[in-house]
């Protein structure tokens, strides 16, 4: 059901919430122009502090009804509990999505799984509001075992605290790694939430796509700046048709001999620089371990702050020169520098000096 069609990605579009059947008709009949695959709206709202508008519950479920019977548009909606996904089902929603902070829950997944047992329903599983991959995984595990045979994984970023351009850190790292352990489950991005904002939506949806993400899920609403939730997100169908069509749609791959042949070139001198750095680290640790010795010898620390604070210095100047950014150069000697102590502190040999 996820799969993107002649390379366009599967578009799910609609507001965070339903407030009125008015603006979610509205909202779903200008959406029909975009073209979008599934109409998505939020019913019950876990919202972080109390008080605020969290959502018009079942009330909301025959305008959904309303929407796929008028547009023709499928609907999905969040559900965090038994109850909701029963009553998602009785009201024919089409498919499901666990939400960050249910994800984040194995209990609230099992007790969606449980409810799910022998209805096969789509379902949608939002990353965890922490950057935690195994959860996510737990999460899409716990539905397949129930039995739920078409299940996505939606990218919506990760908590993270203090300043940052992005409401949610997106950790692109993160998913990717999930696609290596979950080549089959197709991955969909959350724009709306890891920005939080509208200026920065086409970007993190690009770059999704450069990643060859499946999909986009996007909250729309016909009157975004009135929105109960997430008005600063939101955008109106004929912005999101906008968006849409400036995204560049990327092939996963070509048959092109031409290409192909270019790639191969140039993809073999990669693996040789590659081979060439692991040859290097691989001498650059054993040094580790010979100055491991001595250290050990010595009764000197491991750690030495003044060198390693010269080491990332230095490696920072030197890195500019060379095109490298300062953040890649600090992970990634961060990592060496990790490395290089662990294999210091498990040295032996230490007494034949
Ligand atoms: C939502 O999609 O409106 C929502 C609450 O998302 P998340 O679970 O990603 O916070
Ligand atoms: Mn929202």
């Amino acid at each position: 059901m996820f799969q993107k069609k002649h390379n366009r990605p599967f578009l799910i579009a609609g507001p965070c919430s339903a407030e009125t059947e008015e603006q979610v008709m509205t909202t779903a009949r200008e959406l029909v122009a975009a073209n979008i695959d599934l109409f998505r709206s939020g019913i019950w709202k876990p919202r972080t502090r109390p008080g605020v508008f969290e959502g018009k519950g079942s009330i909301a479920l025959p305008w959904l009804k309303r929407v796929k019977e008028e547009t023709g548009l499928k609907t999905t909606i969040e559900v965090a509990n038994a109850k909701q996904v029963e009553k998602a089902l009785a009201f024919g929603i089409d498919v499901l999505w666990i939400g960050a902070r249910s994800t984040a829950n194995p209990f609230s997944v099992q007790e969606i799984a449980d409810a799910l047992q022998g209805v096969d329903i789509p379902v949608m599983v939002k990353n965890p509001t922490n950057p935690d991959l195994e959860l996510w995984i737990g999460a899409i595990e716990r539905v397949q075992k129930a039995g739920v045979t078409t299940i996505a994984a939606i990218h919506r970023g990760f908590s993270s605290y203090g300043k940052s351009m992005y409401r949610n850190e997106p950790y692109w790292e993160i998913p990717i790694e999930l696609r290596r352990r979950m080549p089959g489950i197709p991955l969909l991005c959350d724009n709306s939430h890891i920005c939080g904002n509208r200026t920065e939506l086409l970007n993190v949806a690009q770059y999704a796509l450069d990643l060859n993400y499946d999909g986009l899920m996007t909250e729309t609403h016909c009157d975004p700046d009135h929105a109960l939730s997430d008005a600063a997100q939101q955008i109106t169908p004929a912005t999101y048709k906008l968006l849409i069509d400036k995204l560049d749609f990327k092939r996963e791959m070509t048959d092109d001999s031409d290409f192909l042949e270019y790639m191969d070139f140039v993809r073999k001198q990669i693996d040789e620089i590659d081979l060439e750095v692991l040859n290097l680290l691989g001498k650059r640790m054993k040094l580790s371990e010979e100055i491991g010795k001595h250290k050990k010898h010595n009764r000197i620390s491991i750690l030495q702050v003044k060198r390693w604070n010269e080491i990332l210095e230095k490696a920072k100047d030197m890195g500019r020169e060379r095109g490298l950014s300062e953040g890649f150069i600090s992970h990634y000697l961060s990592a060496v520098h990790q490395e290089s102590i662990k294999r210091q502190v498990g040295v032996k040999g230490a007494d034949e000096i």
